[in-house]
């Protein structure tokens, strides 16, 4: 049984819900428990370089399957893939 993953309960940082997960392979973000927000980024959703005591004193928060998805769906829709190129290659242009 050397393979056997140890399974933990925890809350999710992006719903609350609380689900169980396995610490080696959960999502999870680092979180700066003062602010909310990871280590770094400003309440304006910008970015910055992390103070030492920030990252000090930020921790990882595990994220659910559910949400992980909403990340990835959110992510392609603000950076949807390139236009393909059978678009340009049918412009009925110039030749
Ligand atoms: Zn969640």
């Amino acid at each position: 049984m050397a393979d056997e993953q140890i399974t933990t309960i925890g809350r999710c940082y992006g719903c609350k819900r609380t689900f169980s997960f396995i610490p080696a392979s959960v999502t999870a973000v680092t979180i700066d428990p003062e602010t909310g927000l990871p280590p770094g980024m400003t309440v304006l959703g910008t970015s910055r370089e992390p103070t030492p005591e920030a990252t000090d004193r930020s921790v990882e928060e595990p994220i659910c399957p559910d949400c992980v998805n909403k990340a990835k769906q959110l992510r392609e829709f603000m950076h949807p893939p390139a236009l393909p190129f059978e678009k340009w290659q049918s412009n009925p242009g110039r030749d």
